[in-house]
């Protein structure tokens, strides 16, 4: 980076810092002042401050740093606030009584206030990803050192520019190594270093680079989008619990939608979500609609700061490959509660190799869609026991999500939500005893339209599928 304005110089030992060959190799300081940026200490987390100006009076240097930052900056509030230190994790430690260490090889102190957790973390070095530093034995016990390093090689470890600014709790500055001030303005991400060094490295920052710009609403450097080709395919060795996380924090963090347009825009759909890509690919718009819909509904509440579980987004992204390949085997004869079984165990095992989905999610994607059926009979101790499973809400939110599908499940889905609406005993005086009663159709019962009539399915051993 040139040197831009006098508050800026280069470091002497730039070069090994492997920054992008070329025009980046030079790294430079900017030290912006406080009064030429925005961050205010009435933002940052009390917690965060105790521990900053504790650091600091102990004679360590201590900086916000991170996401928390480059939030601050953009006049966000910060999801967490995570604190630099060339304090190491035992000094940390002996600092705060409410503290706990982390980590095998990069250890991580967390100091603890109530349900605030402040992650304070040492100065990495620049040492090869994935390799432990350089290690002793000391009475046995395996000691690592040279793993820990200056502000500036802790800097370029970090993924984007706009993430490695630090703000000095000393003197209310903020410290800008790599250009990240310029990218906020350009409103754009850009990875340090060489993009394709970096995913190697980290294939997770391929996903990560999706859900920032999707959250920040920035742009991704072509330079950082253009490996994603060639790359993408690396996701499929990153940890499959390290994917679930942060697919979690991509559909359920509020802005989901997005990233799932982004997503796919940028072809890394098929590496995370292989069923989803392929069933999008038949050209099937209503599955589509659906998606967007369940991401759009959920991003809202979130929003509205209500709960949202990883067993919706699951059910509403594998919907169609489940969807056609039961229907597929239904056509060849299979029944149909055997094909809709199968065919959510096989989506979901698919699913599960790329994405490690936790056994209580898979299992509640599974009773999402197996509750389907059910929505379609509405004799009365079906309807009221219906209204009572505990997975009632999430089958009943999806049911609305497939009005698209046929007017049909439209009209079922406006009977359920005029359905519960209803005291309890006015709906169960309304409804028919059995499929043969005389309000079966719907006649009697105080609800728009007339609901429609049950469709009688072939029932196997009690099971039975989505219709
Ligand atoms: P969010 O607002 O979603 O928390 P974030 O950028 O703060 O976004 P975190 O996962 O909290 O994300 O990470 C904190 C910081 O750690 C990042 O800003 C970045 O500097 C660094 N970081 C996180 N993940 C990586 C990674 N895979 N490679 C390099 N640096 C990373
Ligand atoms: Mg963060």
């Amino acid at each position: 980076m040139p040197a831009r304005t006098p508050g800026i110089f280069a470091f002497k030992d730039s070069s090994r810092l492997n920054l992008q060959s070329g025009t980046d190799t030079t790294l430079a300081l900017r030290i912006i002042p406080r009064d030429q940026h925005n961050i205010s200490r009435r933002n940052i987390s009390k917690a965060a401050l105790r521990v900053l100006y504790h650091l600091n009076e102990s004679g360590h240097a201590a900086y916000l740093v991170g996401g928390a930052v480059r939030d601050l900056l953009l006049e966000r509030q910060p999801k967490d606030f995570d604190v630099a230190t060339s304090a190491t994790p035992e000094e940390v430690k002996r600092l705060f009584r409410n503290c706990r260490l982390i980590g095998r090889r990069f250890r991580l102190a967390h100091v603890v206030f109530g349900r605030e957790i402040i992650e304070v973390a040492t100065f990495r070095g620049v040492g090869e990803e994935g390799c432990d530093g350089d290690r002793r034995l000391v009475d046995g016990r395996l000691v690592r050192d040279n793993i820990w390093g200056t502000i500036e090689e802790d800097a370029v470890r970090r993924d984007f520019r706009v993430n490695a600014m630090y703000y000095d709790i000393s003197d209310f500055s903020v410290r800008d190594y790599v250009g990240g001030m310029q990218d906020l303005e350009d409103r754009v991400l850009r990875l340090i270093g060489d993009p394709a060094t970096r995913y190697h490295e980290d294939p997770v920052r391929m996903l990560r680079a999706v859900r920032l710009a999707a959250k920040l609403d920035m742009r991704i450097d072509d330079a950082a989008t253009e490996p994603f080709a060639s790359l993408g395919s690396l996701l499929a060795d990153a940890a499959p619990a390290r994917l679930f996380d942060e697919t979690v924090k991509m559909f359920l963090s509020g802005y989901g939608l997005e990233s799932f347009r982004l997503l796919e825009q940028c072809g890394l759909l098929q590496f995370m979500f292989p069923a989803t890509a392929r069933a999008l690919a038949r050209g099937d718009e209503a599955l589509r609609a659906l998606i967007e819909t369940g991401l759009a509904n959920t991003d809202a509440r979130v929003n509205a700061d209500k709960s949202v579980t990883p067993a919706f987004l699951y059910a509403v992204l594998l919907w169609g490959e489940v969807r056609d390949v039961a229907q597929a085997a239904v056509a060849q004869g299979v029944p149909a509660g055997d094909a809709w079984e199968q065919a959510a165990a096989r989506t979901i095992a698919e699913q599960c190799q790329r994405v490690a989905v936790p056994r209580r999610f898979t299992y509640a994607v599974e009773e999402i869609w197996a509750l389907q059926p059910r929505f379609e009979q509405l004799q009365r101790k079906r309807v009221l026991r219906l209204m009572d499973h505990p997975r009632f809400r999430a089958a009943f939110d999806f049911l609305l999500l497939r009005a698209g599908e046929s007017s049909t499940m439209a009209e079922l889905g406006r009977w359920w939500t005029h359905a519960q609406q209803l005291p309890r005993d006015v709906l169960s005086a309304a409804l028919p005893a059995s499929t043969g009663g005389a309000s079966q159709d719907g006649a009697g019962l105080p609800l728009p339209g007339n609901p429609p009539r049950p469709r009688r399915r072939r029932r196997r051993s009690g099971k039975s599928g989505p219709a």
